[in-house]
């Protein structure tokens, strides 16, 4: 095993996004690339923004991905826990040395005293007032307090926070593997909140404390995070662990389908397309959130799909499964620009995931469908049916409505094309047509291709006059694989029932504005 350990650090906030799947997916890959540890670890201290589910919803769509922790909260491992919530002990300890070594400060200011500093301060034209270097020395904290007045603050029972100390006049810099050297000049950073009033710890002070006490030796995570990460170095320094930061790396955004701003929660329902791996309920009387999963996708198919959302190995090549996005994955190939979510292609990569399995694979999905409507089939004709659609769905959800008919009576037909069919020659002549259907010898595809054909002949018709009839009739639509084929599933009992009352089906069709 290597030493390479990295992890994903969700908060249990709501679902897991694409864009954080995608986090996940990174951290996974370079873990195994290099024979390292995958962490899963749940960033649950905001109390406040805590969603019930949303822990379970976690580690389900990790499953479902195939990206399996190596440690975590339900996998074990030598670094636990793994929940923040369950670490409050390690935080206390860590605190304390900031404290001792005046990194950090107590700060006992109410929420009106913060409001009037920030009204002095914009009166003062200060554009976004934070608590920083120029005005603690005016505030109520133990900067400004004798230890004796200190100890009676904290004795009072008063809440408090603690902040960190953060010197003016210095450039913080680290080197990030996507975006380079970043810098930071201090005089921008305000003193943040270490450990709220309710005892527990920030995002910053915990997501520092545990990436060091957990060994973490890359941190890949969202360019929304960039901007905390001059804290987080100042915090690595304050506690004289320079030498053991780990390298950084922030993944570029996920861009909206058509290109510009970033891809939200809420552009799921707007293009009708699902931005989260598995399906999210929400609230009562809110829309659930559709999943890739529920969409029909394979996991694979969304897993590749999503690697190439900022990752790009160069060449032609876009199918790489699972050990061969490990086998190529290298995180400076990780772009700085956005990637467009672009929907199209995710289908087009299940589509491929789709032609690649055994078409038994699609068996069970349509058996369910079946037993949902109570419709009894023989094995061997759902079979044949997956053979003849695998080729023609782009998700697994759309192997019922373009294969129904073979089960079912037709639900409607397709107007336009009947519009431009049903005349001429083929009428006067269908009659004829249904008594060379219903005297094919052996009802399979090949024979009942010989008699339509034959019967083309016999009549001097075109392809192009018998053949959208036969599909129609049979049908509904002019879309589907073999007309042969299906006509041979359907049985010819039902297909000659079908081709019977067809003439009266279009008219009433075609009657119909
Ligand atoms: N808890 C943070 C989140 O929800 C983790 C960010 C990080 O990886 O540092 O994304």
């Amino acid at each position: 095993m290597s030493n390479i350990r990295v992890r994903f650090a969700p908060s249990p906030t709501g679902p897991l996004h694409i864009g954080g799947l995608r986090t996940a997916l990174y951290n996974f890959l370079w873990a195994r690339k290099n024979k390292g540890v995958f962490i899963l670890r749940i960033e649950d201290t905001d109390q406040k923004r805590y969603v019930q589910g949303a822990e379970d919803y976690i580690l389900e769509a990790l499953h479902w991905s195939g990206l399996i922790p190596d440690e975590g909260p339900n996998s074990g491992g030598s670094f636990g826990p793994y929940r923040q919530s369950e670490r409050t002990g390690v935080y206390q300890k860590h605190i304390r040395s900031l404290l001792d070594n005046g990194s950090a400060y107590y700060a006992f200011d109410t929420s009106e005293e913060l409001e009037q500093m920030r009204e002095k301060r914009s009166e003062q034209g200060v554009v976004s007032p934070k608590y920083d270097w120029s005005v603690r020395g005016e505030m109520n904290n133990s900067l400004n307090m004798s230890p004796e007045e200190l100890k009676a603050a904290l004795d009072s029972g008063n809440p408090y926070v603690i902040r960190l100390k953060v010197d003016p006049g210095q450039t913080v810099s680290f080197k990030d593997i996507v975006r380079d050297q970043v810098q930071f000049n201090t005089n921008e950073l305000d003193d943040k909140v270490l450990l709220k009033s309710d005892g527990l710890p920030t995002y910053h002070f915990a997501n520092v404390v545990d990436d060091h006490e957990m060994k973490i030796s890359h941190v890949i995570r969202g360019e929304e995070w960039l901007s905390s990460t001059g804290h987080h170095v100042l915090l690595y320094q304050a506690f004289g662990w320079e030498k053991e930061m780990p390298q950084f790396a922030h993944l570029p955004l996920i861009l909206k389908p058509e290109g510009k701003g970033k891809l939200s929660k809420r552009d799921g329902a707007k293009f009708g397309i699902p931005v989260f791996p598995l399906r999210w309920d929400q609230a009562e009387g809110e829309e659930p959130y559709a999943g890739f999963r529920e969409f029909g996708f394979l996991p694979e198919a969304m897993i590749n799909f999503l690697a190439f959302l900022g990752w790009n190995p160069g060449g032609e090549k876009e199918m790489y499964a699972m050990d061969e996005l490990i086998a190529n994955f290298q995180l400076s190939d990780i772009g700085k620009s956005g990637s467009r979510f672009d929907f199209d292609k995710a289908l087009w990569y299940n589509q491929q995931y789709i032609l690649q399995r055994e078409s038994s694979f699609l068996v069970p999905y349509l058996r369910r469908e079946l037993d949902s409507r109570s419709i009894r089939a023989p094995e061997g004709k759902l079979q044949k049916v997956c053979e003849l659609f695998q080729e023609r769905i782009q998700t697994i959800n759309e192997l019922w409505p373009a294969s129904y008919y073979c089960f079912e009576d037709i639900a409607d037909y397709d107007r336009k094309p009947l519009k431009k069919k049903w005349k001429g020659a083929i009428l006067e002549h269908y009659p004829a047509f249904l008594s060379a259907i219903q005297s094919v010898s052996e009802w399979t595809a090949t024979e009942i291709e010989g008699a339509v054909k034959a019967f083309i002949q016999s009549k001097e018709l075109g392809f192009g006059q018998v053949l959208p009839i036969l599909r129609l009739g049979l049908t509904g639509t002019m879309q589907g694989p073999s007309i042969f084929e299906v006509a041979a599933v359907i049985g010819r009992e039902e297909a000659v029932r079908r081709l019977k009352s067809a003439p009266e089906a279009f008219n009433s069709v075609l009657s119909n504005k």
